[in-house]
């Protein structure tokens, strides 16, 4: 894909959407952490579901610390690996509690030292609590990406790296939250829904669809 036409996918995703955000709840770095680690292989409304009760109860890490593990355990059993997210999340609290005064660090390295934290997770809290232009590649991004020939690659690695390297600086911050958005609701996996995309005509995946 060429530089114009990327541009022109990106500016008008912008246009689309000027203030794109997270579809989790969250009212600090430290809630969208815990949500973000919460949201591996669930969906975001089910991790909503469960933290609408959890935050009110532990706001900070040092009150979710207090609930202890099966404290925790109790406010998000509906969500999928609930038994090995409460342990990370316990212990990922007590790092902050102990080492971090009970905030979330600003640093790649400190976030990804946490339990249960990984390059994604900590991509998505460097970008979307502390303003970082870093895209966290998920399924919805990588599909998005090489379907539209914007950034192709095999993995999702190449993809990020493809990102970091074509997309403008203006696009930088808010293009992880557009493509997932595309990907969630427009672009879905099973069968896109090109015929009412805003991006059709820039579009470079062969077998669009006219839904
Ligand atoms: S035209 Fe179709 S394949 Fe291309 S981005 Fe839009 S929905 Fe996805």
């Amino acid at each position: 894909m060429n530089k114009d036409k990327r541009y022109q996918i990106l500016s008008r995703l912008r246009d689309n959407n000027p203030n794109p955000t997270t579809e989790l709840e969250y009212e600090s770095p430290f809630q969208l952490l815990i949500a973000v680690l919460l949201s591996a292989q669930a969906t975001d409304v089910g991790v909503n579901k469960a933290t609408r009760k959890l935050f009110p109860a532990a706001p900070t890490a040092e009150t979710m610390l207090a609930l202890g593990v099966d404290g925790i355990k109790e406010y998000i059993k509906t969500i999928g690996l609930f038994n090995s997210k409460a342990e990370n999340a316990y212990k990922t609290c007590k790092i902050l509690v102990e080492q971090y005064d009970g905030e979330v660090p600003e640093s790649r390295e400190a976030l990804e030292a946490l339990p249960g934290v990984g390059r994604k997770t900590a991509n998505v809290v460097l970008n979307t609590a502390f303003g970082w232009p870093t895209i966290a590649v998920d399924t919805h991004i990588f599909r998005v990406s090489n379907r539209t020939k914007l950034a192709p690659g095999k993995n999702v690695n190449e993809v990020e790296q493809k990102l970091i390297k074509v997309v403008p600086k203006e696009f930088k911050v808010d293009v992880h939250h557009w493509l997932i958005l595309h990907g969630r609701y427009t672009c879905v996996a099973r069968k896109p829904r090109c015929g009412s995309c805003v991006i059709e005509d820039l579009c470079e995946f062969k077998e669009k669809t006219s839904d």
